[in-house]
């Protein structure tokens, strides 16, 4: 056996053992040594039977002198006991463990450990853990500091601490680390590490331990990140641009506003990654209404100028037609021809395109990215790992690839994009262009429902404004359920009997195409007053004429995903509201929602929902393939800058990165 042997190897895990590892994340022996205690009973004391006092937590050690079953007056079985050392005899009691009687017989030594206290106004130890003696049998049950992991149906502590024993005595482990870099970093080494968390003289020496296996977890990230980044740097850029001119001075003064400072600096950014040999991978990361698109516009600019193609993708179809007509727009005075890819069959005068813009799948299908110079991929789950790799087309040795840059309004703290998204360079905007109004925000109570849902309807009334109604997906899940297309469709015939003044629209992602599309232009032309939706079709719409946005079952979506569906109103000259609606209403949900009224940017509430919920939730795991740590926190910034160090000093070693190109400096 090594620490890659699957955990069924081990003597006593059979496959129901084994399904219920794999629900602790655990599939191989290395897995159980990484499960990491979340604390410990203290059973340092030992004391003589007879000097025992209750309210002591105490190891004792002795001889069952007898065992039964007894049953309560509520029907429940105990089990009570009685054992002797040389100095006296205590009661012990357990609760509902029947088959005790059976391996603890009089006569047996055996040693326990627990609270004292009262039985029947006698001392006894009260459910306490317990193991048999043998000779050159060590105790890890009872005695000193005694690990207490995560568990799961059918998996107790106290099964794991056996088979974790097994394991520690079964196989080697070698450190892979450099003697030097433990040393620079202050890290215990891994054996001591792996022992230390399991069964710790102090607990001070637990917690280095658990430094040090909490180091290893976020450097394997690093390190894969890190090779992500050496294997597409090892590509060659399609097409080498230039980038110097006037034309494209030009069209940044052509623009209807000028660009913000961050703007400027991601543009700038984007510009010397196109001029490099091998192809852009670059993140660009902004709030909603940040103006993430006239930046990819500047890059499809600059191919135009070249002569190439660029392609646009964006995750809807309804997002990819506000796109085409946003860049028509841009390039209004210019000879840039922008094509919109849909799903019916595919224009001709494709082959004259300067700007393809379509959702992923129809442009991979549609098009063929020969001349394609620079790629833009807006609001992806994954942040665009797959459309990368789709990209790339292998050749002789290497691939060569057009430059990419993915966008996206989900705010990662830097410390997870380090980690996770180590491999791609990173541009962030900042701030928000000027002149936008906040948004007033509430979250509204069960009992001031009504009362608001009839404000909405004068304000739409009085103000000719437009507002969302969002439902919660009821399962978490990438795409929509029935189960929410259902939802969705019943709040909207029950919020049409609430409004008959009103027009209402229904959108969510099993609609036809066409449908969405009807009903999306209904609602932009303002002939849909209310758009009942699920939230996934929304992202990032820009209707400038709604102005409200309610957001039903918010208890179940994060701060981040409440701030970005608040995104879609306040783009336009009226002011705009966001009413939040939490059902379950407990205080701790309820004080989590009550962030929003606080006008937080969007990072803000990132970091916020990090620290309360953690970033599967926050993020979604499925959704960006965000892993959860398990033993490492997000918080440890110390912690992530050395795992960083360290992967890249090791990967340099090898040969195989050099710090500059990994984004270090
Ligand atoms: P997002 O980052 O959410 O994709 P968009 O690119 O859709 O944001 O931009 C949101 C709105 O802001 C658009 O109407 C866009 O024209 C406008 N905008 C972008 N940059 C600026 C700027 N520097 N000054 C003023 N308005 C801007
Ligand atoms: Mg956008």
């Amino acid at each position: 056996m090594d620490l890659n042997s699957p955990v069924g190897n081990l003597p006593l895990v059979g496959p129901s053992y084994m399904r219920r590892l794999e629900k602790l994340g655990i599939s191989s022996l290395k897995d159980l040594l990484y499960h990491v205690p979340h604390r410990y009973l203290d059973f340092t004391v030992g004391s003589p039977i007879s000097l025992a006092q209750p309210g002591e937590v105490l190891a004792l050690k002795g001889k069952v002198v007898s065992i039964k079953n007894q049953y309560t007056r509520a029907g429940r079985k105990i089990q009570i006991g009685e054992v002797e050392d040389a100095s006296g005899k205590i009661a012990v009691v357990w609760f509902n463990q029947p088959y005790l009687i059976r391996t603890l017989y009089p006569g047996l030594d055996i040693s326990l450990a627990g609270k004292v206290g009262w039985f029947v106004k006698k001392k006894a130890l009260i459910s306490p853990e317990y193991e048999v003696v043998r000779k050159g049998k060590e105790k890890i049950h009872t005695s000193g500091l005694i690990p207490v992991y995560p568990e799961t149906s059918g998996l107790s502590s106290k099964w794991l601490r056996g088979r974790i024993r097994e394991v520690l005595s079964s196989v080697t482990i070698t450190e892979y680390l450099p003697e030097n870099i433990l040393k620079k970093e202050g890290l215990m080494p891994l054996e001591a590490a792996i022992k230390s968390v399991h069964s710790p003289k102090t607990l001070e020496i637990a917690e280095n331990g658990r430094q040090r296996l909490a180091f290893d977890e976020l450097f394997f990230l690093q390190l894969s990140s890190l090779s992500r980044k050496r294997t597409w740097q090892k590509n060659k850029a399609a097409h080498k641009l230039a980038v110097e001119g006037e034309d494209l001075q030009k069209f940044i003064g052509s623009l209807p506003f000028s660009l913000t400072a961050s703007q400027k600096q991601a543009v700038e950014e984007i510009l010397s990654d196109l001029k490099k040999e091998f192809p852009m991978n670059r993140l660009l990361e902004g709030d909603v209404g940040s103006g993430k698109t006239v930046v990819a516009a500047t890059a499809a600019f600059i191919c135009f100028l070249n002569g190439l193609q660029s392609v646009v993708m964006a995750p809807t179809q309804i997002l990819a037609s506000q796109h085409f007509e946003t860049l028509k727009e841009l390039f209004t005075p210019y000879k840039v021809r922008v094509s919109l890819i849909t799903g019916g069959a595919v224009k001709k005068d494709l082959g004259r395109t300067d700007i393809f813009v379509g959702t992923h799948a129809l442009i991979h299908k549609k098009t063929n990215f020969e001349n394609v110079g620079f790629v833009a991929i807006d609001e992806q789950q994954r942040f665009g790992v797959e459309q990368r790799e789709h990209l790339v087309k292998k050749g002789k040795g290497r691939g060569v690839s057009p430059h990419v840059l993915t966008m996206t309004a989900t705010p990662i703290p830097r410390t997870v994009a380090l980690t996770l998204y180590g491999d791609m360079d990173l541009s962030v905007l900042t701030e928000l262009p000027p002149g936008r109004k906040e948004i007033t925000t509430w979250v509204v109570p069960p009992s001031k429902r009504q009362k608001a849902l009839a404000w909405v309807e004068s304000e739409i009334l009085k103000e000719k404004s437009q507002a969302f109604i969002i439902c919660p997906l009821i399962e978490e899940s990438e795409k929509e359920t029935m189960q929410s297309v259902k939802a969705v469709t019943k709040e909207y015939q029950e919020l049409k009997k609430l409004f008959p003044k009103l027009r209402l629209g229904l959108m969510h992602g099993r609609l036809k195409v066409a449908q969405k599309d009807k009903v999306m232009s209904r609602f932009k032309k303002g002939t849909v007053d209310i758009l009942v939706a699920t939230p996934v079709v929304e992202v990032g719409i820009d209707i400038p004429n709604a102005t409200m946005m309610l957001i039903e079952g918010a208890e179940r979506f994060g701060l981040s995903q409440l701030h970005q569906l608040r995104g879609r109103v306040g783009r336009g000259k009226k002011k705009s509201y966001c009413l939040i609606f939490g059902e379950g209403g407990s205080a701790k949900v309820l004080t989590r929602l009550k962030a929003l009224e606080r006008g937080l940017s969007g990072f803000e509430l990132a970091e916020l929902d990090l620290k309360l919920r953690g970033p599967g939730e926050v993020f979604g795991t499925r959704q960006h393939g965000f892993a959860e740590l398990k033993i490492a926190s997000w918080q440890d910034v110390g912690l992530i800058t050395k795992a960083k160090r360290a992967a890249m000093e090791l990967i340099s070693k090898k040969g195989f990165v050099l710090a500059s190109e990994a984004g270090m400096v």
